[in-house]
Formats: structure tokens, sequence, C-alpha cells
């Protein structure tokens, strides 16, 4: 028996219960894992508290993302004892996720752990921290370097945020954090965050032109934030957008992409080919300075999660939240 945060639906309404499960409960699959952590992701706030239509069918293992040890294969891939992550693919939405001590999945859908990495390392960047590293890739692609000029972080303290924070300052770019919640203006200048703007300031709605203030830019918010940071772009600059904090709509003009050359990249985490996984895994298991994780992320236990999944949806989670299987 294992214990997993269940979720059903009872008189249409999302309920969240922490059960025990029999292995023989779990769907078929090619690879059995032992999860040591999953991690909280805004994804996990909708899916948990029923906001959004994250959960396909019920009853459902909400936890997108785990890292754990492969207890049975029946892939040539792995082997038990073998250390393993896993973000995305549906997982936690459509197949049962990560808010389990045992997960049974495809082993196409697993990354061997990077060395240098151990499963709470690995969880404390989750499926947050990697997509932050895809979001520094997308700019590095484009061509912005640390002497192109000014990065700025949307949603900074959040848990994509903060990681880009790390990764861009580590990286040796100029970091300006954008957040809503001043309190958390040490933590962030911990991260490596130079300057602050208030999230008020970042959302007033912009001209179609604006002063040229960034030459790259992670936005997590979208909306009116994400229409005012294209507006500021300086010529040539990028912005890697990747989420919706704030709204899904981007009301803006094509004056920004034709008058200053200026790109948006989309940056998904899903459906990330498995060749670039890889690579993102290793870049993250260099570019992360030790002493960032214990700044980062606190754990908390399965029965925790369906009051940090408000928590996260309210705005009021710093940096990222391990869930520990083994508390
Ligand atoms: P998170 O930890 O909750 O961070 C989101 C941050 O956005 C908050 O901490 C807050 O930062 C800011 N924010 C929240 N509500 C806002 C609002 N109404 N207006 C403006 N800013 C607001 O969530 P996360 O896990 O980092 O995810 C962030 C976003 O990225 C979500 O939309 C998520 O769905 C998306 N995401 C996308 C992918 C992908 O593959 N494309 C992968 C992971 C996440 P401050 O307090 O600092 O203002």
């Amino acid at each position: 028996m294992f214990k997993a945060l269940l979720l059903s639906q009872v008189e249409g309404k999302t309920h969240a219960e922490v059960r025990r499960l029999d292995v023989a409960d779990l769907p078929e699959g090619e690879v059995l894992v032992d999860v040591a952590y999953s991690s909280l992701n805004y994804k996990d706030g909708l899916a948990v508290t029923g906001t959004g239509k994250i959960i396909r069918k019920f009853p459902m293992i909400p936890g997108i993302d785990f890292a754990g040890t492969v207890a049975e294969s029946a892939s040539e891939r792995f082997k038990p004892g073998d250390q393993v992550i896993l973000t995305g693919w549906g997982v936690g939405e459509r197949y049962w996720g990560g808010f389990a001590q045992k997960a049974r999945v495809k082993a196409d859908w697993l990354v061997p752990m990077p060395t240098g990495l151990d499963a709470k390392q690995a969880m404390i960047i989750g499926t947050a921290g990697f997509t932050a590293m895809l979001c520094v890739m997308a700019l590095e692609e484009a061509g912005v370097t640390p002497a192109s000029g000014k990065v700025v972080v949307t949603g900074a303290a959040g848990g994509v945020g903060s990681v880009s924070v790390l990764l861009l300052s580590q990286l040796g770019y100029h970091v300006v954090a954008v957040s809503g919640r001043p309190e958390t203006q040490d933590f962030l200048t911990g991260l490596g965050a130079k300057e602050f703007i208030s999230r008020e300031e970042m959302s007033r709605p912009a001209n179609p032109l604006e002063s040229q203030n960034w030459a790259g830019a992670v936005d997590v918010v979208g909306g009116s934030t994400l229409a005012r940071v294209l507006a500021e772009m300086q010529y040539g600059g990028a912005v890697a957008a990747c989420g919706l904090a704030g709204g899904f709509e981007l009301n803006t003009t094509v004056m920004p992409f034709i008058l200053r050359n200026v790109s948006l990249r989309g940056v998904d985490s899903v459906s990330c080919p498995q060749e670039r996984r890889v690579k993102v895994w290793e870049r993250l298991a260099a570019a992360m300075p030790p002493s960032a994780y214990a700044e980062l992320g606190c754990a908390i236990a399965l029965e925790e999660v369906p009051q940090a999944a408000k928590d996260i949806l309210a705005g009021r989670i710093q940096g990222r939240l391990l869930v520990n299987l083994n508390l």
C-alpha cells in the first residue's frame, strides 16, 4: 500500500483526499517509480482546487512533476535503482502524477538524473525551474547576451520567476525583478536581482512603443504586463513568454515587432522534446549554485497540498514548494 492525494468529482466540485492505494491500482506503464519528491506548481494549484480545467478524467492523482528511484522496469533504458525525473507530458493532468509515493509511467517520459543533482534538488527546481531554463535558452538562442542590456523577469517571486532571476544572474545578466510583493526584495536580492519594479507599474496600459529598457524578458504573467514588456523592449530584444498568472489575453500592436525587430518566443515545458530535456537538466545541474537550494524552496507533506494549492493561486508562495512524499 502507498499514500496518494486522490482527486475526485463530488457534485461537480473537485474533492482532494489523501488515500492509501495498492500498486495494482496504478495505471499500466513500463516503469514503476518510488517517488521521493514532487513539487507544487501553479498548474497543480489549478488542478487540486478545480479552478482550471486541468484534470481530464477522475479519479486522478495530480502532481505534474516528480523525482525518485526506479523500482521496476520493463524498459531497457532504466533498471531498478536508477534515479529519474519526470516533468510534463500530461502527467498529473491526463495521467496519474507525482502526489503519491508511487507512480507508473512510460519510459519515454523519464529523464535520467543528471550528475550532481539528487531527487530533492531536482524537485526544488521542478517544472518551474525547468521552464525557467527553457526561457533562458530561448533568450540565448535569440542572441541576447549579458552585454546586450538589462533583462526583466515578471512574477519574479514565484517559482518560474525566482529560478529565472537566479539563473540569469548566475550567467552574468543584469536582472530587474517585477513583483507585486515588496516584502520579497531581500529574497530576490539574494538570488541576484539588481533592481525592482512594482507589479502595478509594469502592468499599466502601454503605448505601442515606450522607452527601450530591456534586451531580454522572461514573462510568467501575460496580459497587460506582457503588453508593456513588449512595448519597452530595446531594438533586437527578445521576450520568452511562458505564463498567464495575470491573464491569458494579450492586447498589443505590431509596432515592437516591425519597428524594433523584437521577437516573442513561446515557451512550453510539457511537450518539450526528450533531447532538449536532457540538455536542460544538464545545464540546470551545472548552473545552480549549491547554496541556492535552501534559499529557493521549503518542503511540505502530502496532507498540506490542498491548502498550499489555494496559496499558490493567491500568489502567496515565495520561490518553490517541495512535496516530500516521505513526511
Ligand atoms: P507561481 O509560483 O504562483 O508564480 C507566479 C507569480 O506571478 C506569483 O508569485 C506572482 O509573483 C505573479 N502573479 C500572480 N498573480 C498575478 C497577477 N494577478 N498579476 C500579476 N502577477 C501575478 O507560479 P509558477 O509555477 O511559477 O508559474 C507561473 C506561470 O507560468 C503560470 O501561469 C504557469 O501556468 C506558467 N507555467 C508555464 C509553463 C510552460 O510550460 N509554459 C511551465 C511552468 C509554469 P509576484 O508575487 O512576484 O508578483
